[in-house]
């Protein structure tokens, strides 16, 4: 089986789990599971901030974050297609009892000026705007990176308006192998960054939320509230270790796949368009002719899994499982296929 759903989809391998059967653990409550001390201390300097904190998910790691910089009745300013927004079950409000102005930018990306023109004026009617959030690479914008450019330019608003920056980087690894761009350049910009390990990076579990001693200090509450309290949890931070030293530069292999189904997916006659592809993502819309669940079970039965994402688009997601050999298959079957 292909399975090109997501990136999420990858099983750890030998290595990575002799890592985990070694790792030396302990009570997560005392501060005494020295692996996930390493891990932590290890991201919170790759980012240069003082501190980071390890989560069972990227979603709890944001809705943290989310806490951390608001208070219940005040705003975020997002994307549209943010995952906070789209895909993490209401929790904005359900947590942190607060809205979200969303921003109608492109590919999950949006510019300073947009950020400007959506703070709320200093009038008790509006909603207090407290937080801007961007996401790095963007999910539903299909993995396309911010120019870095754009980001600072953010920044000075935030700065200026007093607003809270927060980074969803769970695709941040994609996003700075491919700009060639450093964890520091982040760490330097952003209040709170979150990281997954289990995206790109092949872990079995595991975000990281980062951020400077000031504002991360009730982070651990907030996780303990949200049930994410954590004890001998070094067996998988030993993962997330193992996947820094290991995983991180070959994610530049699954954005050169990705890139290669694209211009094959737009040289072909039942594809209407294919968005530009920047990393290890690939969004494209079928011809209005062709049947999406037709075209979904024609590569089911060639054992390849795609996903649907409504409006006949699909999405192909490259990864750390998805070989080479599996690679030349697929295409040889695109080629194929007629509709
Ligand atoms: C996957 C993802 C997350 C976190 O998802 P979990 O399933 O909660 O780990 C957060 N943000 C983005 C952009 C993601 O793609």
């Amino acid at each position: 089986m292909i399975d090109l759903r997501s990136d999420t989809v990858t099983k750890p391998n030998q290595g990575m789990l002799e890592a985990m059967m070694q790792a030396k653990v302990g009570d997560d409550v005392f501060k005494e599971d020295e692996t996930v001390n390493i891990l932590e201390c290890r991201l919170a300097n790759m980012f240069g901030k003082e501190q980071a904190l390890f989560f069972p998910s990227g979603s709890m790691a944001n809705q943290t974050a989310l806490k951390l910089h608001t208070n219940p009745g005040e705003q975020v300013i997002c994307d549209k297609f943010s995952h906070i927004y789209n895909y993490e079950a209401g929790g904005a409000s359900f947590n942190s009892g607060i809205s979200c102005n969303l921003i109608d930018g492109n590919r999950g990306m949006f510019t300073a000026q947009q950020v400007i023109e959506a703070i709320n004026p200093d009038a008790f009617y509006y909603a207090k705007t407290t937080l801007v959030e961007i996401e790095n690479t963007t999910n539903k914008g299909g993995g396309a990176c911010w120019d870095f450019n754009e980001i600072e330019e953010i920044k000075k608003i935030c700065k200026s308006h007093n607003l809270g920056f927060h980074l969803d980087g769970a695709r941040i690894w994609n996003a700075l192998i491919e700009k060639k761009e450093s964890p520091k350049q982040y760490g330097e910009i952003f209040d709170t960054i979150s990281v997954c390990l289990s995206k790109g990076l092949g872990c079995p579990i595991g975000s990281v939320l980062i951020g400077n001693e000031k504002i991360m200090r009730d982070a651990i509450r907030i996780r303990k509230v949200f049930g994410g309290n954590m004890r001998q949890v070094g067996y998988l931070a030993a993962a997330g270790i193992y996947a820094l030293d290991n995983n991180l530069e070959r994610l530049a292999e699954d954005h050169k796949k990705a890139k290669e189904i694209g211009e094959l997916l737009s040289t072909m006659s039942i594809i209407k368009k294919v968005e530009p592809v920047e990393t290890n993502i690939v969004i494209f819309e079928l011809e209005t002719s062709v049947n999406e669940k037709d075209f979904l079970r024609t590569l089911e039965a060639h054992n390849i899994k795609i996903i649907g994402m409504g409006s006949h688009k699909l999405r192909i997601v490259t990864h750390l499982d998805y070989s080479s050999k599996m690679h030349d298959k697929l295409l040889s079957t695109l080629k194929e296929l007629t509709f």
